[in-house]
């Protein structure tokens, strides 16, 4: 046997064990030209994530969850300990303006209530007058009511007339 042929034959014998090994490994023997793409731009793949399957836990919101019942007597005693209701007060009084009750350290939430709608009423004149926001004069400003004339103090003030009489508790 010529050099030649040995060599020959140690080829077809790698040829072959290299055919066995890629056949036992699951591959084809004949490789064809395989044209690469990426994948998950060009192609519809399909959602292997199994965990991404909506559950019906995912709405629930978990809580704390009592591990012992409490007895309703135990209960009441929390719910009606002295500690926790809400005290007597002995401060109330009636309003010396409107009669209306109050704390006696508070104002009176009605005369409250009335001036700040009598307020709201000047500011809308106000608004009226001034015809735009931001173009109040940098003047001081005196309310006058009906049958009111305004005085020497008042001479270089802003002037708003009221067409009605000026209210008991609405003071200078
Ligand atoms: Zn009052």
């Amino acid at each position: 046997m010529s050099l030649s042929h040995l060599v020959q034959f140690l080829r077809q014998s790698l040829q072959r064990i290299e055919s066995i090994f890629i056949q036992t490994a699951g591959f084809e023997r004949n490789f064809g030209p395989a044209l690469a793409v990426h994948g998950p731009v060009l192609l519809p793949q399909q959602n292997s994530d199994v965990s991404s399957e909506p559950s019906f836990l995912d709405n629930i919101f978990w809580m704390a969850a009592p591990k012992k019942r409490r007895t309703i007597e135990v209960n009441r005693c929390r719910r009606r300990n002295p500690n926790k209701l809400i005290e007597v007060k002995t401060n109330i009084v009636p309003c010396p303006v409107c009669g209306h009750l109050k704390q006696k350290h508070i104002l009176c939430g009605f005369c409250y209530e009335k001036i700040q709608r009598e307020t709201a009423m000047i500011r809308k004149q106000i608004a009226v007058m001034e015809g735009k926001p931001l173009n109040a004069p940098a003047v001081e400003t005196v309310v006058l009511y009906e049958s009111e004339t305004p005085g020497d103090a008042d001479k270089d003030k802003r002037i708003v007339e009221r067409n009605r009489k000026r209210p008991s508790w609405f003071k200078l």
